[in-house]
């Protein structure tokens, strides 16, 4: 099926992709090299010099002031970043070139990508316009939201059926539980994956004492249940208290050593100690669906897009396998092993509006 008004030229593709800058090239190498292996998001709580770096750490990965400023006219370390990084919308015929004749699978983080960043989690509504992108985008192509939420919390926010959840960073995976197009799809809704489920007594024990310790001694402190994983947003903690919320958090784990803590964007996780995240969902996911491994893994194109430090992991996995199109949605530099970028959650909007239009090949 080819949508009228569609050009997927591949040889202009393949010209506009060899014409962009010096320091991009696609499909991405098969590797995701030193740069990628560097992308931990693990907080070590036995070492005793931890918190100084921790601090460093969440102001790089909360970049408050620098959201408040306006960007220079001239800003070298951008322009070198976006080379690098490309935004997904400019080079978006290179993507489709590259997908072309592949099964395209769409994965979307939540906070920061569907939704903006909002001073109260439980506020972090997607747009009507949103939703109708991504439901677009599910009527074309398999779709999952991959979030650190609990999973019927992400879902009560994006509301369609259609689609495969992947909650508590995955920890918390159900296959759609309506299809439009396929009303027999038994074998989709059949999905479901739970890796720490023997977790759950811990994880509400920990809750408890989380809100009792920290929502009453850190103004704004806000944490979150997300079933199999906890969240204690900062979103509205004054930076000078930040060191002391992240001492309160510890002193609680501490007296639990299958726990573990990681950092996202203006928010700690409280996760098991078991080897799953973001990038272990997207494989099981492909999997899922018949592309894993030891199936036609290379008949899929992946494409996710994420905010987060913790989507890194997603992005190793499209890295090593050396396929797919992973998307960081940032205004500013980071550090990332994604291919592409997007500014912000409306530039993904547009992006799954042109995903839509794909050549017929793609599905
Ligand atoms: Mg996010």
């Amino acid at each position: 099926m080819t949508k009228p008004g569609v050009v997927l030229g591949t040889e202009d593709a393949v010209v506009a992709a060899a014409a962009a800058a010096r320091h991009f090239s696609f499909p991405p190498p098969r590797t995701g090299g030193d740069s990628c292996r560097k992308l931990a998001a693990q907080v070590d709580l036995g070492a005793a010099a931890v918190t100084g770096s921790w601090l460093d750490s969440m102001k790089a990965s909360s970049p408050r002031h620098k959201l408040m400023a306006p960007l220079a006219a001239a800003d070298p370390e951008h322009d070198d970043w976006m080379e690098r990084h490309p935004s997904a919308l400019d080079r978006f015929d290179a993507l489709a070139a590259a997908a072309k004749g592949k099964q395209v699978a769409v994965f979307l983080d939540y906070d920061g990508t569907l939704s903006p960043i909002v001073e109260d989690p439980d506020n972090a509504v997607m747009t009507d316009e949103m939703r109708e992108a991504v439901r677009g985008v599910a009527a074309r192509f398999p779709t999952a939201i991959v979030s650190g939420r609990g999973r019927d919390k992400v879902f009560d926010f994006v509301g369609l059926e259609e689609l495969y959840y992947a909650g508590s960073h995955g920890m918390d995976i159900r296959g759609p539980t309506a299809d439009p197009n396929n009303p027999n799809g038994k074998e989709a809704r059949s999905v479901l994956c739970q890796p720490a489920s023997e977790f759950l007594p811990v994880i509400s024990e920990v809750y408890a004492a989380l809100v009792d310790k920290v929502e009453t001694s850190i103004p704004g402190a806000k944490v979150e249940n997300n079933k199999f994983c906890l969240s204690v947003h900062f979103r509205c903690v004054e930076e000078s208290a930040w060191g002391a919320l992240f001492e309160q958090v510890r002193s609680v784990l501490k007296d639990y050593p299958g726990l573990r803590l990681t950092q996202g964007r203006k928010v700690l996780e409280v996760r098991p100690m078991i080897k799953w995240d973001k990038g272990k969902a997207l494989e099981f996911l492909l999997g899922a669906l018949g592309y894993g491994d030891d199936g036609r893994g290379d008949e899929v194109f992946p494409i996710y897009v994420g905010d987060d430090r913790t989507d890194e992991d997603a992005f190793k996995v499209l890295r090593a396998r050396g396929q797919g199109a992973g998307i960081l949605v940032s205004k500013f530099p980071k550090e990332t092993c994604a291919t592409f970028s997007l500014r912000e959650p409306g530039e993904v909007r547009d992006f799954l509006r042109r995903l839509v239009l794909l050549d017929g090949t793609n599905t």
